[in-house]
């Protein structure tokens, strides 16, 4: 059984390790990916004490000083959760893994669309990060389904190779609208009050079905791909019923990164602190690693640490 056992291999994630195995903690990170939402972020000019880089440095040059600490990385996805004797078991897809403390830093996902072919052709024309998957489109007909400041990006960047851009919406703006005025600019096409009702294709997407918001009135666009931009969600159905979650599925945490179960913290994104960066997800990281580390302590009678953590250095 590991000491800390952490869910998510963001910046949260792997912030939470390095601060855990550095205080000599056998600590295992389990994670889809290394980077989480970073991984699409080109440019952070934020993160203190670091010049502007991508968010793939920043979260790699976390991960090496994490590893560097002895921070084990699994990649697999937690679908379940359970307390045990001594601690607690996270089911994932290839296997289980226990931990005596846990930290859930399992961030924010892309919002689906929810419709018929999503699923399916996900990967195979459906994306839902324009930065990472725009070059693989260069010069096609593409969707971008969402609005605001998420779908002026992603516009922008898909115009930027050569791309064909339709902007689906299912609300009315004015005509003077700044957005509007501002995709038109770019040289996008704004479809307004209708939405995407199916994806279809073969191997890959060849067209949306779109339906009219008000009478339903069906409408089919040929497109090679299209770019889901309608935000990100909390993803915790799996934490249902385990701990404490607020109406928008992130964690009830206290400010030691406490949830409502003894044992388990949280960090990053998925919490209910409003503020959703790169620098307050390590933060939390840092601060839910050391409420574990106390809560260990306190298991095997030691007296917490309050204040000077240097003491801890290994
Ligand atoms: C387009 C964009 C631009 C941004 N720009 C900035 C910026 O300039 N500056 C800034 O400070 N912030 C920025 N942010 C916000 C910043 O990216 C986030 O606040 C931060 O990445 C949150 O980190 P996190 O570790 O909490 O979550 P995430 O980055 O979401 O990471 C969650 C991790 O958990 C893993 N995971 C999820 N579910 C499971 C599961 N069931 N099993 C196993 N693993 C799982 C994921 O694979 C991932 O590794 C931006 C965000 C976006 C989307």
């Amino acid at each position: 059984m590991y000491d800390v056992l952490i869910v998510g291999g963001g910046v949260a994630g792997l912030t939470a390790a390095l601060y855990s195995a550095r205080q000599g903690l056998r600590t295992l990170v389990v994670t889809m990916d290394i980077g989480g939402q970073l991984l699409t972020v080109p440019r952070i000019e934020n993160f203190p004490a670091s010049p502007p880089v991508s968010g793939f440095e920043l979260v790699s040059s976390i991960l090496e000083q994490a590893r560097e600490f002895g921070a084990e990385i699994f990649y697999d996805e937690a679908v379940g959760v359970e307390e045990v004797e001594g601690g607690f078991r996270i089911k994932c897809r290839g296997g289980d893994y226990e931990g005596r403390t846990l930290i859930l830093a399992v961030g924010k996902k892309p919002r689906k669309m929810g419709v018929l072919g999503e699923d399916l052709f996900a990967g195979k024309g459906v994306s839902y990060c324009a930065i990472c998957d725009a070059p693989l489109y260069r010069g096609k007909r593409v969707a971008v389904v969402g609005w605001g400041d998420q779908a002026h990006e992603a516009v922008a960047i898909l115009r930027n190779y050569g791309n064909m851009v339709y902007v689906i919406y299912s609300g009315r703006p004015r005509e003077d609208d700044r957005l509007m005025k501002e995709l038109r600019e770019l040289g996008a096409e704004v479809m307004t009050g209708v939405k995407v009702g199916e994806v279809v294709g073969d191997t890959v997407v060849r067209k949306l079905i779109l339906r009219g918001v008000d009478g339903g009135e069906r409408m089919e666009l040929e497109v090679d791909g299209v770019f889901v931009e309608l935000g990100y969600v909390a993803d915790t159905g799996w934490l249902k019923g385990f701990i404490e979650l607020n109406e928008r599925g992130e964690i009830v945490t206290d400010r030691l990164g406490r949830t409502s179960k003894e044992g388990v913290f949280a960090a990053g994104d998925v919490c209910d602190m409003p503020y959703k960066q790169a620098v307050i997800a390590a933060a939390q990281g840092a601060i839910a690693a050391l409420s574990a580390h106390n809560y260990l302590r306190r298991l095997r009678g030691e007296p917490e640490i309050k204040g000077d953590w240097r003491k801890l250095k290994p």
